[in-house]
Parts: C-alpha cells; sequence; structure tokens
C-alpha cells in the first residue's frame, strides 16, 4: 500500500533556538510512523535542520525552489543547491508564492520541471480562492494550474506530489471538510489518470487548517494520500498527532 506523506510547511517562522527546539521534540516522539515525514524549512535553516535529521525518519523539505540552474538570478537557489543541503522535497506554487510573488501556472510548470531534473520531488500546490469557490470555479481554477504542470512535464508526471490547498482554508483555522477535499481530490487523480497510467502512486496532499483534531477524517478519505500542514506543524506534540493519524 502507498505510504502517506505529512509534510509541514514552516514558512517564514523558525531561529536556531526554536528549530532545534522543535526537532528535538518530533524526533524524540516520532518512532517509527507508518507514513513518511518531512519539514520543509526556511531555506538558510537548511544546514541546521539537515545536522538535526541526519540518520532519522524526517525528511528534509525546501519552501521554493528556482527555476534557473545557475547565474544572475539574486535571491534565488537552485534545486542543485538544495540538493547540497540533503533536500529531499520542494514547496512549488504555494498560493502564498503565486500571491505574494506573481508566480503564474507557467513559472509554477517550469520549476516543478527544475525540480524532477535534480531528482527533488517537488509538492505541487494547487487551490482555488474563496471567490472562485463561490463562483463555482474550483474544478476550472485546480484543473487549470494542474494542467499546466502536465503540459510542460508529462513524462514524468508520476514523480510529482501534488497538495490541494484552498486557499480560504491556509491558517485560517477553517478547513475544507474532509468530503469538500475528496471531492476535488477525486476530480485530480481522475485528471492524473488522463495523464499517465501511474495516476495512482501519486500522492495527492491536503493543506489548508489540518490540525491534530481533523487530520484522521481528512485522512481516511480515499484520495487523500497526505498533509501539507502549515500552523500545526509548529507544535511539535500537534503535528506527531497528525502523523499517527495518517495510517
Ligand atoms: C500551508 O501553508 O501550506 C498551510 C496548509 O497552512 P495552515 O495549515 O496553517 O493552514
Amino acid at each position: 500500500m502507498k505510504k502517506k506523506l505529512i509534510a509541514g510547511n514552516w514558512k517564514m517562522n523558525g531561529s536556531l533556538d526554536a528549530n532545534e527546539a522543535l526537532l528535538k521534540g518530533l524526533l524524540s516522539g516520532v518512532g517509527q510512523p507508518a507514513c513518511q515525514v518531512a519539514v520543509c524549512v526556511p531555506s538558510v535553516y537548511l544546514g541546521q535542520c539537515q545536522a538535526l535529521l541526519a540518520g532519522s525518519v524526517i525528511d528534509l523539505g525546501a519552501q521554493d525552489v528556482s527555476s534557473h540552474e545557475v547565474g544572475a538570478y539574486t535571491g534565488e537557489i537552485s534545486p542543485s543547491m538544495l540538493k547540497e543541503f540533503g533536500v529531499r522535497y520542494a514547496i512549488v506554487g504555494h498560493s502564498e508564492r503565486r500571491q505574494y510573488h506573481g508566480e503564474t501556472d507557467g513559472m509554477v510548470a517550469t520549476k516543478v520541471q527544475r525540480a524532477l531534473g535534480s531528482g527533488i520531488t517537488p509538492i505541487v500546490c494547487v487551490g482555488e480562492s474563496l471567490a472562485e469557490r463561490e463562483a463555482g470555479k474550483t474544478e476550472e481554477v485546480v484543473k487549470r494550474q494542474l494542467a499546466a504542470v502536465i503540459h510542460v512535464n508529462g513524462h514524468c508526471i508520476s514523480e510529482i506530489v501534488v497538495a490541494y490547498e484552498p486557499v480560504w482554508a491556509i491558517g485560517t483555522g477553517l478547513s475544507a471538510t474532509a468530503e469538500q477535499a475528496q471531492q476535488v481530490h477525486a476530480v485530480l487523480r481522475a485528471q492524473l489518470k488522463a495523464a499517465t497510467s501511474n495516476a495512482d502512486r501519486i500522492k495527492l496532499l491536503y493543506g489548508g487548517s489540518m490540525n491534530a483534531g481533523n487530520a484522521a477524517s481528512l485522512l481516511a478519505m480515499q484520495d487523500i494520500d497526505g498533509g501539507l500542514v502549515g500552523g500545526a506543524a509548529l507544535k511539535a506534540q500537534d503535528f506527531l498527532t497528525i502523523i499517527a493519524a495518517a495510517v
């Protein structure tokens, strides 16, 4: 059976002391989880977290990756640089990057291509805004976002992870219901099935106010293969409870 993946997105949170305390808390409680586990940390802390996680069951992730490999791109970090720090996953196209940094579907697709080319698994985020949901456009939006990624990466699309993150649920405490999330995941799975015969092995994560209280019901749904967790990933006990629910 496919193992679920629980990935924490620390966003722009942390400090050397706080990271150490959080990772030590996770490592002391995680044991041998039934799922895969990752933490996606701010890039300046990759070296610190790589050292703290060495030899453990928790993988390291980044929160973005450049669409370029090398050169005059001030502030950017290439996938091969991430690889040097033992990074396994990179979040790509998070709604905060789309919203605050103008990332387009095309840019996201190119970043995915660049990550895959360096052996980093992209966690590709898709999701509709509240206005789009209220206008009945959820399916249209997530399909458009995923189609751009499939178009550019068709031959290796089964190597990606997809995270469905309704924008209205991120950081709001207002999670999608398990049924709402499953409905969209089924749409995404069907779209992936049309693109590859390996669609069943692609992990589809749910993200958006997943927490210790709602994780089990979300993770019980047929097409929900894990979670991308923001706020609750910053508290060791909450994140451990979510990991334990991912069976
Ligand atoms: C996220 O930022 O990817 C996220 C899901 O955040 P939160 O869990 O805080 O809603």
